[in-house]
């Protein structure tokens, strides 16, 4: 399926311009700079599926891709959260458009929540997931740019991560470490992500 047709289908800035739900779909999540569009592009083996921006925090849209041709499942590249010179009115547009997106649509089967190996789960991103435990949408942490660090440090943020997550409702207990740019953790990824939309 990942290499297969994948298209973009639209971009939504409000809830009026999200598309029908006609099938199910997995959304990315993370902070601006995690390595979301470079994960996304490792993971459909596509260069600029998702555009990597330079200017984080400016894009406050849901990004749609379909998969599959027939359409099979949909990719959300939600925006990015956490930066610092983010306008504050800016910071509530995100809230809203990504809360009432968690909360009213059937069709997301999971979220996966991408979180910088080297830094850990930060407040921004507690954030986040408390957004997702509060609209009961399943999601899963996916560690970003492992090969920055030593195995060891690899080993110890994902214990420190998988305790930090162990009394959250909605999360899947099993953690995913990538790195886009060594193909690591890359098959896992992709059946993270068939078997959330399978279900
Ligand atoms: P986004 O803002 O979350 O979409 O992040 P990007 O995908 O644009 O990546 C942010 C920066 O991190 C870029 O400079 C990427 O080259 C770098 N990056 C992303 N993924 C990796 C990775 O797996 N390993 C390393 N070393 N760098 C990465």
């Amino acid at each position: 399926l990942f290499s297969g047709p994948i298209t973009f289908l639209k971009s939504a800035p409000t809830l009026d311009f999200l598309p029908d739900m006609a099938v199910n779909e997995v959304a990315f999540a993370g902070r601006s700079n995690v390595g979301k569009s470079s994960l996304l592009n490792a993971l459909t083996n596509r260069n600029g599926l998702a555009r990597t921006s330079n200017t984080p925090g400016r894009t406050q849209e849901l990004n749609f891709f379909d998969v599959g041709d027939p359409l099979r499942f949909r990719l959300v590249d939600m925006p990015g959260y956490g930066y610092a010179k983010a306008p504050k009115d800016l910071v509530k547009k995100w809230r809203f458009l990504v809360n009432d997106y968690l909360r009213g649509r059937a069709a997301l089967k999971r979220a996966l929540v991408l979180i910088d190996s080297r830094h850990g789960i930060k407040d921004v991103d507690t954030d986040m997931l408390d957004m997702l435990d509060g609209a009961a949408v399943s999601y899963r942490i996916v560690l970003t740019k492992a090969d920055k660090i030593k195995a060891s440090e690899l080993a110890a943020v994902t214990q420190r991560t998988a305790d930090a997550i162990r009394k959250r409702p909605a999360a899947h207990p099993e953690i995913i470490a990538t790195s886009s740019e060594k193909g690591m953790g890359i098959p896992e990824l992709r059946a993270a992500v068939l078997e959330a939309v399978s279900q």
